[in-house]
């Protein structure tokens, strides 16, 4: 019973099985590199159990229960993740001469993305009786977990690098959390969180190696396949932009599943994008020689040296025949105020990232002009204010009176 449609947890990199019930993060059989381990489904069981018509009414993520790694007597832990909007974008589509749908995930509980992993980490935490979570996070991971520790009552203990935005460590501080600002890179966090884990076994949320919390991210592909479902045809393209790799990799793992149970008729391909100073996946995928960890930019919940899901990543991105792309923090900022300006809706540079990797791929190919692009934005912009005003300019100040309102507008 229990868990009975999890088979087994699979390393990506060696093959070994590990027993999904065993307290393990990654396959002990590596030096050097991460095994992270993949999750392994009975589908048919799984199938069997699956039975929410796919109409495009979608409350929130857990409508995709029966694929989630989650024990059936396990209370859920929610405040209402995934079901986020597929938004038509026909000012952004003029504007890039390609067919653009954007799918707004800055409107998890949160404000990103991550709040779909989250909530799912969070449920087996209750379950296992943990009471201390921790994390390593460039900001979003952080706020995303503390906002759930405290739906859950339990403690959240989290490592950010000090000069993570004002904004995201904010947030995880109204939320509760203890906010360990690491005088150091989101690199050293992350080591530093990994090795307190195994010292005080506290529960670890990390995407990378907590191999059951990307499993969440798997419900944006449910939902994508099926709002595309539902507008007649799946989409040619889904753009997302790639950190540590665990959301596009969770995402296509979510496609390929509808897809394969005959849910829908096909996949996308992906494109997967990263900034010009943090593009260890991008380099990976297209074999270009591995350089000294770099993370230099602006847009902070993509500012990742080392990857630890380059495997899973560049392994979707190769499946779904899509291909990763770059883009400076220039061309990211601009994207940020095209989507704000054309369609009302507000990206944080990670959101801003995939749109600029899909004007470059509309440039420079491969995106043709008769393909439907599929953006997703995920995370909300206002956690960032900062960047997005080096993009925007000034506003306009006056004094109080209408000749100055006069000398701007009067003909
Ligand atoms: C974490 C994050 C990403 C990248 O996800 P990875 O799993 O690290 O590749 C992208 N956008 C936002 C807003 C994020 O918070
Ligand atoms: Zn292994």
């Amino acid at each position: 019973m229990a868990m009975d449609h999890v088979e087994a947890l699979e390393c990506t990199v060696c093959g070994e099985t590990y027993d999904p019930d065993a307290p393990i993060y990654t396959c002990p059989n590596h030096d050097g590199v991460t095994g992270i381990l993949e999750v392994v489904y009975d589908y048919d069981l799984i199938d069997e159990r699956f039975d929410a018509d796919l109409d495009g009414h979608i409350e929130s993520q857990w409508k995709y229960e029966a694929f989630l790694p989650v024990d059936e007597e396990a209370e859920i832990v929610t405040l209402g993740e995934g079901g986020t909007d597929l938004f038509e974008a026909p000012n952004l589509s003029a504007e890039l001469g390609v067919e653009t749908l954007v799918k707004d995930d800055g409107r998890n509980p949160t404000g990103c993305l991550k709040d779909r992993a989250t909530s799912v980490a969070v449920t087996k935490a209750v379950h296992a009786d943990q009471d201390v979570l921790t994390c390593a996070s460039t900001g979003n991971a952080a706020a995303s977990l503390a906002g759930y520790a405290a739906r859950a009552g339990l403690e959240a203990r989290i490592f950010v690098p000090e000069d993570a935005p004002a904004g995201k460590l904010a947030q995880p501080l109204v939320y509760g959390a203890d906010v360990l600002a690491v005088e150091g890179s989101y690199d050293e966090a992350y080591d530093l969180s990994v090795a307190v884990t195994e010292a005080y076994g506290w529960y670890n949320r990390n995407a990378a190696i907590n191999p059951f919390q990307v499993e969440g991210k798997r419900t944006v592909g449910h939902e994508l396949a099926e709002q595309l479902h539902v507008r007649g045809e799946m989409a040619d393209w889904v753009a997302f932009s790639m950190g540590d790799g665990c959301t596009i990799a969770g995402a296509w793992k979510g496609l390929k599943e509808f897809a394969d149970l005959g849910y829908v008729e096909d996949t996308p391909k992906l494109l997967g994008v990263q900034a010009t100073g943090a593009a260890a996946i991008h380099d990976a995928f297209h074999d270009l020689p591995e350089g000294e960890p770099v993370a230099e930019t602006l847009a902070d919940s993509i500012a990742v040296g080392r990857p630890r899901n380059t495997v899973k990543a560049v392994r979707a991105l190769k499946e779904s025949e899509g291909t990763a792309v770059r883009v400076s923090d220039q061309e990211i900022l601009e994207a940020e105020v095209l989507l704000g300006s054309t369609e009302g809706i507000y990206t944080e540079p990670a959101g801003g990232t995939a749109l600029a990797g899909v004007k470059a791929a509309i440039a420079d190919g491969p995106i043709e002009p008769d393909e439907t692009v599929v953006v997703v934005s995920t995370g909300f912009g206002l956690k960032d204010t900062e960047s997005a005003r080096r993009a925007t300019g000034e506003v306009t100040r006056i004094e109080p009176s209408i000749e100055e309102v006069n000398a701007l507008y009067r003909e």
